[in-house]
């Protein structure tokens, strides 16, 4: 497969039909890419795990890139046009919130909190307001951001249902966006460990990248059990 793209977790490839073909790697990062690990079996319980949760946002009116699942590390997916944008949606005050406002770490918000970030480890994806995403030219009009935002507030929803079933409480997340050839906005890339906060909801144990982050120790047998939890 001739490749497109090597992020810091995956790498697309081309794909048959206009599709892509996108493969959940073994590699952990954190701090725009500054720390670096290998974890076996990473890539193969994030590409499971993002899958449910595509399928999931799919049965619910969402729109992504996902097509289908290939066991056990990779997505088919339809070919975007990737936003440089990050969408954050925040459920509880903690991590960069807390060190960039003067937020209690563990308040609930609501409503949710969104942030626009700037897709760049360069300059550390820093937020950006509407007239700085304008000016950018990350998107074209306001109205972009407010859909992405709609949308974000719908899978927030979604996946907080969902998860609180499976004794997970979805604190925050990322989301990334792209258009389809057809000018559809889709939700792209991963929705996983990496990409969220997960707290057990009667311990409030750490069930993501943060233990890799915070050196806590027990990545994958975390990971392992959020799969069996979401993947049942
Ligand atoms: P924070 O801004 O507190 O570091 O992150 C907020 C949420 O967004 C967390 O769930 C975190 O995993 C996710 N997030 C923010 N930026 C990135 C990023 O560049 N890569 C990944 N994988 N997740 C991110």
């Amino acid at each position: 497969m001739k490749e497109i793209y090597r992020g810091k977790a995956k790498t697309l490839y081309e794909g048959e039909d206009g599709t892509c073909v996108m493969v959940f790697r073994d590699e952990l990062t954190a701090g725009d890419g500054a720390k670096r690990a290998e974890k076996a079996g990473k890539g193969s319980i994030n590409a499971e795990i993002s899958a449910v949760f595509m399928q999931l946002l799919e049965k619910n009116g969402i729109k992504t890139h996902f097509i289908s699942f290939e066991p056990p590390d990779r997505h088919v997916v339809k070919r975007l046009r990737i936003l440089p944008v990050e969408v954050i949606v925040r459920n509880i005050a903690t991590g960069s919130l807390v060190r960039r406002y003067p937020f209690k770490e563990g308040t609930r918000l609501e409503p949710p909190v969104v942030e626009f970030c700037l897709k760049s480890d360069e300059y550390h994806d820093p937020m950006v307001n509407e007239d700085i995403a304008l000016a950018l030219g990350l998107v074209d009009t306001p109205e972009e951001l407010q859909e992405m935002r709609r949308i974000s507030l719908k899978v927030n929803r979604v996946l907080s249902d969902f998860l609180r079933e499976k004794g997970i409480l979805l604190v925050d997340f990322k989301l990334e966006f792209g258009y389809d050839d057809e000018g559809n906005l889709l939700v792209g890339d991963e929705i996983s460990p990496d990409t969220c906060r997960f707290w057990d909801a009667d311990t409030g144990e750490v069930m993501d990248k943060d233990r890799f982050r915070r050196d806590m120790g027990s990545v994958i047998e975390y990971y392992r059990e959020v799969k069996r939890r979401v993947c049942g």
